[in-house]
């Protein structure tokens, strides 16, 4: 009898050990890690350089709290505010976290409680970020919701323009949905959310927390379009597996989060920067971020030439490293075949399967996953259609 609740369905895989790529459960099996730990570990697992500043930050300080001055803080807030638009930075210890410093912030700073976030987004489980969040089954027997949310279909301009207006506080988004289904956004849809936020005096709050941190090719990956968003909220990938999250924000905004507005015991502490400070030093420099964009176009091409023509695939998108394959039937069968042939992999909503590898991948990783997952693929299609 297991002594934890019960809030996940666990893989049948007993962890005992993680480097770079690999996984080794209790019997010495090993996989192959197309997860990542949900998009985190994006050095792979315990890289040599996060490990040494985690090190070395073990024998200098642990916790003091905020009310202290840290180093660290400045310098993680600054390789921060030195790759996006933001210029200051709230450290907290989640996405959700960082969401809700987010939520709170545009509230105070408007003075307007209305947000408008998308179908099938994916926000947090914290009250206000699972209110933000746009999936019934997330909400369902919490009792009434925190308000005034707005759920609008995604990549949809016309039910945006129509919904629009000067009551409206922000407008909450993902650039590629993860949770939802690996979903990107249209080019013209965040555009016109820009437009329109302007426009209306709502922020733009960009959820990075799964696809920031280098994910896409990009430091952030709203740059790959031409937006300036007010408000981006990171996690996931920020540590390399502390738990590390942050909220960053315009300088117009600082006002609003003065003195004793909001606050978090953890956040900013120092074993979690030094991992983040680590983190960013690598994900950010160009080099690797060109070769993230190179191994991603890599990853898809192969995905494609090898399972198009497969009855059962819908379609293969996404963006550097975030990849989903869209399937016409549920894939968590597929995605236990795979298991058992030493592939992790996630999935995305009922029907995608969702690949997050470390962006330290390599391109024989690469060429050993797709040809798991074509032969899996090929095999599950026979037998479902026999
Ligand atoms: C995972 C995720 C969150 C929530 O992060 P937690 O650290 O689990 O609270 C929020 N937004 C997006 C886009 C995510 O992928």
């Amino acid at each position: 009898m297991s002594a934890i609740f019960p809030t996940y369905n666990r893989f049948d895989v007993h962890v005992k050990h993680a480097e770079g790529t690999t996984i080794v459960d209790q019997d010495g099996k090993k996989y192959l890690d197309f997860i990542s730990g949900i998009g985190v570990c994006n050095l792979g697992h315990r890289h040599p350089a996060v490990k040494e500043a985690i090190e070395k930050q073990l024998e200098e300080v642990w916790h003091v709290s905020n009310l202290f001055h840290l180093t660290i803080q400045e310098e993680v807030a600054m390789q921060l505010v030195d790759h996006c638009d933001g210029d200051a930075v709230f450290f907290c210890n989640s996405g959700a976290e960082a969401n809700e410093a987010a939520l709170k912030l545009a509230r105070k700073y408007t003075q307007k409680t209305k947000v408008i976030t998308f179908q099938q987004s994916f926000h947090g489980r914290t009250f206000a970020t699972m209110a933000a969040t746009g999936q019934k089954k997330i909400h369902s027997d919490f009792g009434p919701l925190l308000q005034e949310f707005k759920y609008l279909p995604y990549n949809d301009c016309a039910s945006l323009e129509k919904e629009m207006d000067e009551n409206v506080a922000a407008i909450m988004v993902e650039i590629i949905q993860g949770e939802g289904g690996v979903i990107p956004i249209n080019p013209e849809f965040i555009s016109r959310i820009a437009e329109l936020c302007q426009k209306y005096n709502a922020l733009l709050i960009i959820d990075e927390v799964q696809t920031g941190m280098g994910r896409t090719g990009k430091p952030f990956a709203y740059q790959h379009f031409g937006i300036s968003p007010d408000i981006i909220t990171v996690a996931k990938g920020l540590g390399s597996g502390l738990p590390v999250g942050a909220m960053i924000g315009k300088n117009i905004l600082k006002e609003a989060f003065g003195a004793g507005v909001h606050g978090t015991t953890f956040g900013g502490n120092p074993i979690g920067l030094s991992a983040a400070k680590a983190t960013l030093s690598i994900v950010f420099q160009e080099q690797f971020l060109e070769e993230v964009t190179d191994k991603g176009d890599y990853l898809k091409l192969k995905l494609t030439t090898s399972l198009e023509k497969n009855e059962i695939i819908n379609s293969i998108r996404g963006k550097g490293l975030m990849v989903g394959i869209d399937c016409k039937s549920e894939v968590t069968e597929i995605l236990k075949l795979l298991r058992e042939r030493g592939l992790l992999a996630l999935n995305a909503g009922p029907n995608v399967i969702r690949l997050l590898p470390p962006l330290t991948v390599t391109k024989a990783e690469i060429d050993l996953a797709v040809d798991l997952i074509n032969d899996v693929i090929k095999e599950y299609s026979h037998v479902t259609t026999l």
